[in-house]
């Protein structure tokens, strides 16, 4: 049932969200002359409805997170049997609760490789720099007190707290906060041939290789990569890469970090993003999808000889989070992981990939500015571009990305526009992975008639 809400009370809403809340990645000056762009107030399935009743196709997930959809009344009912019967407890000095423990098991079942144990946290950010701790207190024990360095790569988004933030590679995220981690450093990305040694190669210079040569192995500690790249604009990394990356790291004594945020829990058609190209990373970060968003968790995996390691040891870890292993978030998160299961939502996104890259055949064939198109699962996107047989971006004024997000929100479709980068125009597309065939191509559809549109304001 919607319940939307009277004109004025719409209106009053609008007045105290522009007096009282700063909103993420959101201009203030503009936010002030404009307010907010919606107020969601509910949702069901694939769609949200906001509070004047106006229903949209959510068409990325919300943040890539939402993979069961809203409303789902199950995992309603595991946080309520849950929060009715202990709210919280906490994880620290070695307390407690089955939901923790129940979960953690079953994360580790579904995880590659020898990945056996996780720390939780409460959302991605905080999962790459525990990553980051983790690794640099792997190393401590070890005795390699030096490798304290972590190696990210451009157009990386690995989140906002100062570590994580420091690594996301998207230039138009450090204009925040001004002072970066020092031990953090931004290698070029995607380029197979120079993590394989090719020096030749005019993208060696900056590649993560040469990066280890000049800052020098004994001082890093890890590599964090996202298997697909999300925020950055959808950029799938190349066959080949991420074992070239490993192999690197293996022969350089440096633990992978993989960043499964996004990835991880069914999005790209497989448990998890490294799955489609069967690497093992050391450690392993996730958050949205494990709960779909309908509490807050994230966590952070490691392989036996990390936890082995650990284990040999009598230091504390001395790091956590109140929220570390939440009782409710981990009932949400094992009510999930069974319903993705049960309902074969894996298989589901593996089968909608078909049906959205005949939708990007078809939108290829009919106009000339659509480039690129990539699916894997249901993490997909296409570029805009001036000319795409000769890979020529449109000129920085022409907003084409933009453009066509916003021809579809117009027509009730929510996508998301990449345009960090100069020239790049990008729009993501990243539905629940409970999407039909039937949705997939009314997306399409919308996406169609917006490029039909952007192609007469030429
Ligand atoms: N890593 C990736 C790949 C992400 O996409 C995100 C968020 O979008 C994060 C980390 C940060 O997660 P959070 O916003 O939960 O801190």
């Amino acid at each position: 049932m919607t319940i939307s809400q009277t004109l004025s009370e719409i209106q009053e809403l609008i007045e105290l969200d522009k007096k009282h809340y700063l909103h993420p990645t959101t201009v203030p000056k503009l936010f002030q002359e404009k307010g907010p762009k919606i107020i969601f107030q509910e949702g069901k399935g694939i769609r949200v409805t906001d509070v004047k009743g106006d229903t949209y196709i959510d068409g990325v997930s919300m943040l890539w997170n939402v993979n069961l959809g809203h409303g789902n009344e199950e995992l309603a009912k595991a946080a309520y049997d849950q929060l009715s019967t202990i709210a919280y407890s906490s994880s620290f000095y070695s307390y407690s609760n089955p939901n923790a423990v129940r979960l953690a098991q079953k994360v580790v079942s579904v995880a590659p490789g020898d990945l056996c144990a996780i720390f939780y946290t409460s959302g991605g950010s905080e999962s790459n720099d525990t990553a980051f701790k983790l690794a640099r207190f792997y190393w401590n024990l070890k005795g390699r007190q030096t490798k304290k360095k972590i190696i990210s790569i451009t157009r990386s988004y690995h989140g906002a707290t100062v570590s994580a933030g420091s690594a996301t590679g998207i230039e138009a995220f450090h204009n925040f906060a001004g002072s970066r981690d020092i031990d953090i450093i931004n290698a070029r990305g995607h380029v197979t041939n120079c993590e394989l040694g090719d020096k030749t190669d005019s993208n060696y210079e900056g590649c993560i290789r040469d990066t280890i040569e000049k800052v020098g192995a004994e001082n890093i500690a890890a590599v964090i990569l996202e298997p697909i790249q999300g925020a950055g604009g959808v950029h799938v990394s190349p066959d080949g890469y991420l074992k070239a990356v490993k192999d690197l790291c293996k022969a350089n004594e440096i633990l992978l970090i993989a960043d499964e945020v996004i990835c991880g829990f069914g999005r790209t058609g497989q448990w998890f993003g490294v799955d489609n190209w069967d690497v093992v990373p050391d450690i392993m970060s996730v958050a949205k999808g494990i709960t779909s968003g309908y509490a807050q968790l994230g966590g952070v995996l490691v392989n036996k000889e990390i936890r082995d390691t650990l284990n040999e040891h009598d230091q504390i870890l001395g790091h956590g989070f109140t929220y570390s292993g939440h009782p409710t978030a981990c009932a949400v998160a094992l009510k999930n992981l069974e319903i993705i299961e049960r309902d074969n939502l894996i298989g589901n996104a593996k089968n909608m990939e078909l049906v959205l890259k005949n939708g990007f055949d078809y939108l290829a064939n009919k106009h000339k500015h659509f480039a690129k198109p990539r699916a894997i699962g249901l993490l997909a996107g296409f570029d805009l571009q001036a000319d795409p047989d000769t890979d020529t971006p449109f000129e920085q004024s022409i907003r084409a990305a933009a453009f066509v997000v916003e021809h579809c929100f117009n027509n009730k479709l929510i996508l998301r526009a990449a345009d960090f980068e100069e020239g790049k125009n990008i729009v993501a597309i990243a539905p629940p992975l409970i999407i039909n065939k039937e949705e997939v191509e009314e997306i399409i559809s919308i996406v169609d008639d917006a490029l039909t549109a952007f192609e007469k304001t030429l």
